[in-house]
């Protein structure tokens, strides 16, 4: 049986002109980039080159991109490098209650050392309201992290317009571009960020790099403490190939990106379109159209999430769910339930993100394999019973019929 992968969200397989890039820098080419003999400064050059690929993929200069060792510690060291460094000013900081756990984990831990987090809420689409923002700023705000598009719905916030408030006030703006660069245009200008979180493996790249954009001027204390690399702003031995394979990725990413987003988005719709009308009691989570090109979030009602990836995993299906327990916490999605979902329709999400190697062929496999998997599973679910609606949420799809319950 075929696998099809469908959880680039998640990962995504490491592109083999990526890995032919960084080999050679495993065993031929492993020289120090700090030591000063040729093997060391070959090594120096190729990080740069790559450093100037990263930049191009998001419109920043070369000396704006600091290497980390990946989205997580971009996240980390963009909030705490700007924590420490303003405390002086002020210890609020503004962000979502729909981050990744990078950003969200990092909000509690300067919690616990005194500085006050404000956590946006966001409409039953994901969307963050720029006004709330606004007025959400003290004159004790040193930070706002809002994050580019959400990886579990895909929405696509309006970065554009909340930086260009926190820009009037001053404030730094930092935003999780993880699950964007290398998918869809990112431009740091264009955005108005003054940080900005890339991950190599959320597109083709290696796992164990990042990247953190800092704009020219933007003051961080540093993360990691010991040598002097990337301009003292991140000690460590710099990874090498992984860098490489970074900037690779970033190059081939620019090359193939609109194409592929065009290709994705039509794939995706496809989806959409196929599960709504195959499936009763079933909603799409995120918005419609400000949403990630490969991005498919929907809500079955009566099953478990659990359940239904593991059957899709019994025909080679690969995909992901916002229930608790595929997870090792007991809550389910943060990300759902913000959107006013129940905990119920939360248990029953679906996260299919495409990529690559997917077809058109995949996507009807999918069709033609979770009608009948739910089915199984509502003939013999506890939780048939009356399905509630989303406050302010996008219309539930299709209407709920009382008559029609699918029991068998
Ligand atoms: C994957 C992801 C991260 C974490 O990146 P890693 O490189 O896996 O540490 C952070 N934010 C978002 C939105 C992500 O999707």
């Amino acid at each position: 049986m075929r696998r099809i992968y469908l959880d680039h969200a998640a990962t995504t397989p490491t592109h083999p002109e990526v890995v032919k890039a960084m080999l050679p820098y495993f065993t031929g080419a492993f020289g120090n980039p700090s030591s000063i003999y040729s093997y060391g400064q070959e090594a120096r050059a190729v990080i740069e080159e790559a450093r100037a690929k990263v930049a191009e993929l998001i419109y920043a200069r070369s000396e704006e991109i600091v290497f980390t060792s990946g989205g997580t510690e971009a996240d980390n060291f963009a909030l705490e490098g700007i924590a420490y460094a303003n405390e002086h000013k002020g210890n609020h900081i503004i962000t979502t209650s729909i981050e990744h756990h990078a950003v969200l984990e990092a909000c509690k831990f300067l919690e616990r050392r005194g500085f006050r987090i404000t956590y946006l809420p966001v409409d039953g689409y994901g969307l963050v309201d720029p006004q709330a923002v606004k007025k959400a700023i003290t004159t004790k705000t040193i930070l706002i992290s809002v994050m580019h598009a959400n990886n579990e719905v895909g929405t696509i916030e309006p970065i554009g317009e909340i930086s260009k408030i926190a820009r009037e006030v001053g404030i730094c703006f930092h935003t999780d571009a993880v699950q964007t660069v290398g998918h869809i245009p990112v431009n740091v200008d264009e955005l108005g960020v003054d940080m900005l979180s890339v991950s190599a493996h959320k597109f083709y790249g290696p796992k164990g790099v990042g990247a953190l954009y800092i704009r020219k001027g933007t003051r961080l204390v540093p993360f990691m403490h010991g040598g002097e690399q990337e301009k003292r702003r991140r000690a460590g031995t710099e990874n090498v190939p992984a860098i490489v394979g970074f900037g690779r990725a970033a190059e081939l990413a620019r090359q193939e990106m609109s194409k592929e987003a065009e290709r994705l988005t039509n794939l995706r719709d496809k989806l959409i379109k196929g599960l709504l009308e195959q499936i009763d009691h079933i909603r799409l989570n995120g918005h419609p159209t400000k949403r990630l090109p490969n991005n498919v979030n929907v809500s079955v009602d009566f099953v478990e999430g659990e359940s239904m990836l593991l059957n899709l995993d019994l025909e080679g299906i690969c995909a992901s769910t916002g229930s608790a327990c595929s997870s090792s916490s007991l809550e389910p999605s943060h990300v759902l339930l913000a959107l006013g979902l129940s905990p119920e329709q939360a248990h029953g999400s679906l996260r299919f993100s495409l990529g690559k190697e997917n077809t058109e062929e995949d996507m009807g496999r999918v069709l033609k394999v979770l009608p009948g998997i739910v089915a199984k599973l509502r003939a013999m679910s506890p939780l048939l019973k009356t399905p509630r609606t989303v406050k302010g949420g996008p219309p539930l799809n299709p209407p709920y019929l009382a008559k029609d319950d699918r029991k068998g």
